[in-house]
């Protein structure tokens, strides 16, 4: 089958031409419908995912069709995946709480990915798509809708309350407007780049242009999501209101460092929650937010996995909003 894979720590990604995987039992057979770019591939291919196997299948983010399992999830149905296999058995898994999972196994870490036709993935990792879910609504729900609905639940988020989303306009920001508007919040979107303006008008009618934000949202914001990183965290602070909380989810340069004045997160009892992955359960609700049509995947391309190179120089050009998509069997 064809792949995409990554042959050594810090080389680029090559298509080619693997043995298709022979399933084992206890696993799951999916034929891949779509995948999806992230700024994370980008960062494995730099290196900075020490637990990569190599070679690995490049790719996190996946919704298939089962083709062999053993039971659970039937041949046929469609499935996607969260981005890592937890063993279903520890004091997190027993909670609900998997993405805390003691043994997680990440997808295109120590795991082969989703850039190929065919995938194995293990059964707790899976989630039904429901009726009426679009592939591309389904297949950005582990990393993107339902990490930012996981975001929004860790920070408690309450109807009513004021959520500002940084980069807006970017592939996670253009989701997060709309999921914290799903649930109830007054959203204020932040972006620096002039021409997503007019596409963030449709999801939300507060848009700030530029990188001081703080003031203008009169440093009110009960929420704020950060999808930037360094360059936009201090506003991001600045925002919040006493007692608010920074959901941080984006990290643009892993090698650039912010000083955090502990003093000001201490007197302003701010909560500064890291944060990446979700649970079944959330990528269940955000799913249950696109069958309701409150939430829509916005799609930047979706290209064949012998389009890679194109697909990659879309998602760094960051010249169309939105997700950008593979299709592994597209003719
Ligand atoms: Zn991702
Ligand atoms: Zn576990």
């Amino acid at each position: 089958m064809k792949a995409v894979i990554v042959p050594s720590k810090g080389s680029s990604y090559r298509l080619e031409q693997v043995k298709e995987p022979v399933r084992e039992k206890g696993q799951v057979k999916v034929k891949v419908l779509r995948a999806a770019l992230c700024y994370r591939d980008l960062l494995q291919l730099k290196g900075f995912y020490p637990r990569m196997k190599y070679p690995v299948i490049l790719g996190h983010e996946m919704v298939g069709e089962v083709i062999e399992s053993d039971g659970e999830f039937k041949v046929g149905e469609k499935v996607v995946s969260t981005l890592y296999a937890a063993d279903g058995s520890c004091r997190f898994c027993i909670s609900g709480d998997e993405s805390h999972c003691l043994n997680r196994l990440g997808y295109s870490e120590e795991l082969d990915g989703f850039f190929s036709e065919y995938a194995m993935v293990r059964p707790q990792s899976l989630v039904k798509v429901p009726e009426g879910v679009r592939e591309e609504d389904a297949v950005i729900s582990p990393c993107v809708s339902g990490m930012i609905y996981a975001g929004l639940r860790r920070a408690g988020l309450k109807p009513g309350e004021l959520v500002v989303v940084t980069g807006a306009g970017g592939g996670v920001g253009v989701h997060a407007v709309q999921v914290a508007s799903a649930l109830g919040a007054k959203v204020v979107a932040v972006t620096s780049d002039k021409e997503k303006l007019e596409v963030l008008g449709k999801y939300v009618s507060n848009v700030i242009l530029g990188s001081k934000f703080a003031d203008q949202v009169g440093r009110e914001a009960d929420v704020v999501i950060d999808t930037v990183g360094t360059p936009t965290i201090d506003e991001s602070l600045r925002s919040l209101r006493q007692g608010g909380r920074l959901v941080q989810v984006g990290n643009v340069d892993p090698t650039s460092k912010y000083e955090l004045r502990l003093g000001y997160v201490i007197l302003k009892d701010l909560q500064v929650i890291g944060h990446a992955s979700a649970n079944r359960s959330d990528i269940e609700a955000a799913m249950r937010l696109c069958a309701e049509g409150k939430l829509r995947a916005v799609i930047a391309g979706i290209y064949g996995l012998d389009e890679i190179d194109r697909a990659f120089s879309v998602l760094l050009s960051r010249s169309r909003v939105g997700k950008v998509l593979l299709s592994p069997f597209k003719e």
